[in-house]
């Protein structure tokens, strides 16, 4: 028999997640919005510390009112994160907007604010930047608000994958105009699909409310004055966002556990987890490591990973950075110590990360991975 697979991050639920979907049931609140979107939203701001949010289906979702509120015209460029999910970027094209993508650093394996200010340099007209928190690892978020202060740019916020991880004791998802979170499946929780936008910026909120039920204007008779989009979340889903909030905290902890019984089981190895900066407290949503460079005719990331899928383990190659991918070809790039996002890619490998793992199924993966130097 094949024994049980272990996931890089898959969803667990807790049973909460039912009562406040019951209570919607009960009520036949099934569709659409009511009072377990109005709650989640209201608690998931107050969670963040942020004043506003509108609950939606993704973080792509989010991610594309975002672009919109920051007004990015076509052809205009957005200073965006390389080394990200897809997602991140997207939204730009939705609105005819061209990626300019920004190399990461060493110290968090996200944006390099010094590349960000050398962007800024060569397009100085630029008036939006999409900064992501890779992995849950906050990115020097400070720095890069003052950057974008500096140049009268508006900072989106994308963590999606950085739920409950602090920057300098502050939440990530506040530090932006506008800020994404994401409860897609793999995420620290989960609705089963569904994002958030979040603000303090009530006017904004508002509006992208306003895009996401098809711009309805507030009258008995269906009347647009603008192009809208089904982008709401429904008080189903809302429910079991309810439900998985409760367990935010709980799920960092699990999951920062599992980050440190990998640094401690493979420390003998030439390699090294994800770092991140010392005033940031991650969630650590995957844990990853990257094989020293003079390591790599030993071992490498795709060999661990093929090792690990004959136990039926799952893990996963590095994000490939934006500027590699075939849909954005003839993008600019702009970096300044190499191509940082590259070798990470080359050199990097999502481990197993799964609340549900238990000790007993992480020293086997430690096990495999040992096995292959
Ligand atoms: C998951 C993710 C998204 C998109 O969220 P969805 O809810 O899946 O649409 C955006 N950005 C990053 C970095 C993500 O990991």
């Amino acid at each position: 028999m094949k024994k049980k697979r272990i996931y890089l991050s898959s969803p667990t639920m807790h049973g909460d997640e039912q009562k406040y979907i019951k209570e919607a049931f009960d009520a036949n609140w099934v569709a659409p919005l009511g009072p377990n979107v109005d709650r989640f939203e209201r608690d998931m701001a107050e969670y963040i510390g942020v004043k506003h949010a509108a609950a939606l289906v993704s973080g792509t979702a989010a991610l594309h009112l975002a672009v919109k509120l920051a007004g990015v015209k076509l052809g205009e460029v957005v200073l965006c994160s390389d080394l990200t999910f897809v997602a991140t970027v997207n939204p730009i094209s939705y609105e005819g907007g061209v990626q300019v993508f920004i190399d990461s650093e060493r110290e968090t394996w996200n944006m390099n604010p010094k590349a960000l200010e050398r962007a800024f340099d060569k397009y100085p007209s630029c008036k939006t930047v999409i900064v992501a928190n890779l992995y849950g690892i906050p990115a020097k978020l400070d720095e890069i608000q003052a950057i974008c202060d500096s140049h009268g740019a508006i900072m989106i916020e994308d963590a999606a994958e950085s739920l409950s991880s602090t920057y300098k004791g502050k939440q990530t998802g506040s530090f932006g105009n506008y800020n994404v979170l994401s409860f897609n499946g793999n995420k620290l929780i989960t609705t089963s699909g569904g994002g958030m936008l979040l603000s303090d910026d009530e006017e904004a909120i508002k509006k992208a409310r306003y895009w996401s039920t098809q711009s309805r204007d507030p009258v008995p008779w269906y009347q647009h004055r603008e192009i809208g989009y089904n982008y709401r979340m429904s008080n189903i889903v809302a429910g079991i966002g309810r439900g998985q909030l409760l367990h935010v905290d709980e799920h960092k902890r699990i999951k920062e556990r599992i980050y440190y019984l990998y640094k401690e089981g493979l420390k003998d190895l030439p390699i090294k987890m994800n770092p991140y900066h010392v005033e940031s407290r991650p969630n650590f949503w995957l844990s990853c490591i990257t094989i020293n460079s003079d390591a790599m005719s030993v071992c490498t990331p795709e060999k661990i990973r093929l090792a690990l899928e004959k136990e039926n383990i799952e893990s996963r190659p590095i994000w490939k950075p934006m500027h590699l991918q075939p849909v954005f070809a003839g993008r600019d790039f702009i970096s300044v110590e190499g191509d940082v996002g590259a070798d990470i890619f080359e050199r990097g490998l999502c481990l197993p990360s799964d609340i549900k793992m238990t000790e007993e199924e992480q020293n086997e993966v430690i096990d495999i991975i040992k096995s292959c130097f």
